[in-house]
This record gives C-alpha cells, structure tokens and sequence, in this order.
C-alpha cells in the first residue's frame, strides 16, 4: 500500500496541509498563508514543516 498523498500542519497558520509526495529538503507554499514552507523531515508521511525566509526580487518588472 503506498501513499499517494503526504500530511503536515502549517506553522504558521496551523491548517492541514495534504500535499504530493515530497522529499527532505523541499519546498512548497502553504496555500492558506502563502508562506513557503520546507519539509525539514518525514515520519509515517506526515511531514515536519518549517518556515523559510524568502528573499523577495524585484525583478524589475
Ligand atoms: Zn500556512
């Protein structure tokens, strides 16, 4: 039986998150708070969620 989905918890804004399958190390953006969010462990598919500091570019746009 595999798992097709991974469960952590926000920690920020403390909501469920379900996401794809993900290793250590990457990352992804919490939906509801829209922080990005690395996955700094796995254990039985639920992921431990820290939160990352993103540089913001101005791209020039
Ligand atoms: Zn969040």
């Amino acid at each position: 039986m595999s798992t097709a989905t991974m469960t952590g918890v926000c920690p920020e804004c403390e909501t469920d998150l379900t996401v794809p399958p993900v290793v250590q190390g990457e990352t992804f953006t919490c939906p509801e708070c829209m922080l990005t969010l690395r996955v700094e462990g796995i254990e039985d598919a639920r992921l431990r969620l820290s939160m990352v500091e993103v540089q913001l570019r101005d791209w020039g746009q």
